[in-house]
């Protein structure tokens, strides 16, 4: 289990996504992309998250 929140990001946000590494990066860049007009790649995500919580 991993877990990402926005406001990590740097974003005024309190959008959180936990769960497998894969979902949380899928659910977490489509929040981004939605809410916030940044796509980040798939790659990107999970080495933040996996740094994050690591
Ligand atoms: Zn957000």
């Amino acid at each position: 289990m991993v877990k990402a929140e926005c406001k990590d990001y740097g974003y005024d946000c309190d959008f959180i996504s936990e769960g497998e590494i894969d979902d949380v990066v899928k659910e977490f860049g489509e929040h981004t992309a939605k809410e916030h007009g940044i796509e980040y790649s798939a790659e990107t995500l999970t080495k933040f998250i996996v740094n994050k919580n690591s």
